[in-house]
Parts: C-alpha cells; sequence; structure tokens
C-alpha cells in the first residue's frame, strides 16, 4: 500500500515522497483512513513507530479539504503534547508535511517569552501545537479562541498525565465544542488513561503497534 493508495491527496503524498517515504508504517496504514473518515482514535503507539505522521498526515488533510479559517487566533486543530521538545518536534512535521498546503502552524510552550505567540495569535491559524499550560495562559489572556477547533489531538496522553496535566487538559476540553474529532495517542495504558478516553472518544478505532 502506498500513501496514495490510503487516500492522500496529492500534495500531501507529494511532501511524503520528498521526505523520502515510500512506504506507510503499520500505525500509519490503520490510522490514516480512519482519521480521513473523521473517526476518532485510541491509539497504542511509541516514539519511532511513525505515529506523528500517523495523526498529522490525515489532519492536514482534512483542514486543507475543508472551508479555511478568516478569523485571527481560532485555530480549527489543537495539539496537546507533554513537553516542549515534542511540541517543536510536531510542529516541525506540521511545517513539513503541509509544506505543499495553504495552512499556517503555530508552537506554543512555556519557558520562552509570550510576546512572540501573541503576534502569532493575531493572524489566522489552522494548526497550535502546544503543551498545556501555556496553552491555559493563553486562554485566560482571551488571545485564543478555542470555540472552532474541529480536531483534537492528545499526543504521549500517559507522558500528560504523569506530569500532572490532568486539570489542565479537563480545562481546555471544557471550552471546546462538543461535537469534534478526538484522537488519543499513548504508549501505556492505565486506569486513568482509560477514563480519559472513556469520556473523550466517541465509538474509536484502536490501534495498536
Ligand atoms: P515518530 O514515531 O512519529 O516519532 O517517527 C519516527 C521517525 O520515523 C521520524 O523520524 C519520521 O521522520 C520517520 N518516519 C515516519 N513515517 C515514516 C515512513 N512511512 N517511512 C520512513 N520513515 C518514516
Amino acid at each position: 500500500t502506498t500513501f496514495a493508495e490510503l487516500g492522500l491527496i496529492e500534495p500531501i503524498a507529494r511532501a511524503v515522497a520528498d521526505a523520502g517515504y515510500t512506504i506507510p508504517t503499520p500505525i500509519q496504514l490503520q490510522a490514516i483512513p480512519q482519521v480521513l473518515k473523521g473517526g476518532d482514535l485510541l491509539a497504542a503507539a511509541q516514539t519511532g513507530t511513525g505515529k506523528t505522521a500517523g495523526f498529522t498526515l490525515p489532519l492536514l488533510q482534512r483542514l486543507a479539504t475543508t472551508p479555511a479559517n478568516t478569523r485571527a487566533g481560532r485555530p480549527r486543530a489543537l495539539v496537546l503534547t507533554p513537553t516542549r521538545e515534542l511540541a517543536a518536534q510536531v510542529a516541525e512535521s506540521v511545517k513539513t508535511y503541509g509544506q505543499h498546503l495553504k495552512l499556517s502552524s503555530m508552537v506554543m510552550f512555556g519557558g520562552v517569552s509570550i510576546n512572540p505567540q501573541y503576534a502569532q495569535l493575531r493572524k489566522p491559524i489552522d494548526i497550535v501545537i502546544a503543551t498545556p499550560g501555556r496553552l491555559l495562559d493563553h486562554v485566560q489572556q482571551k488571545t485564543i479562541d478555542l470555540s472552532a477547533v474541529e480536531i483534537l489531538v492528545l499526543d504521549e496522553a500517559d507522558r500528560m498525565l504523569d506530569m500532572g496535566f490532568i486539570r489542565d487538559i479537563k480545562k481546555i476540553l471544557a471550552i471546546m465544542p462538543p461535537r469534534r474529532q478526538n484522537l488519543l495517542f499513548s504508549a501505556t495504558f492505565s486506569d486513568e488513561i482509560r477514563t480519559l478516553a472513556d469520556g473523550l472518544l466517541d465509538n474509536p478505532q484502536l490501534v495498536e503497534v
């Protein structure tokens, strides 16, 4: 199976080819068609499996093939990660795989000046990749509006819970529209993760690699 056979549009398949990938990884084979359909996903996947492309490629396609965003600071997709390093990595993947599309993205995490983030949020932005704490800072400042989020990704959800982000995640969930596509990635499945998944996901496809 090729990436194009999974249903990816030409500009995305071309970005994948630019990256040198020829064969989708097992998680990509399972995740891409499900996310393209608009369904929820519960994926047990470690780093190194190709999980980032597994959610980024179909997420980009869903945004690129539906009406664009014209309002500033109002993302259509939100990716939450436990650490700034992972946020930066995902943001890099979004840029690489979206290079032939006209979508905008930004990354936000704590420990750096908030001012450049304000400037970025004054423009239309399709995809925000964030750590929970800094995202909530922006929510409290009203510099970001989460009322148009169509797709939510929780990446490395187990690490987010280990780092004590559950309250932040719940606050973020509470201010997003309830009709939404949700993707949850976790390396491990504790009771706490299962509870989070049960509350969040609607008839999810289960993917294990
Ligand atoms: P991840 O598990 O998302 O951290 O990805 C692990 C590494 O695999 C990254 O360096 C990707 O660039 C690479 N990668 C992802 N998908 C593929 C693929 N289909 N073929 C070859 N390399 C890939």
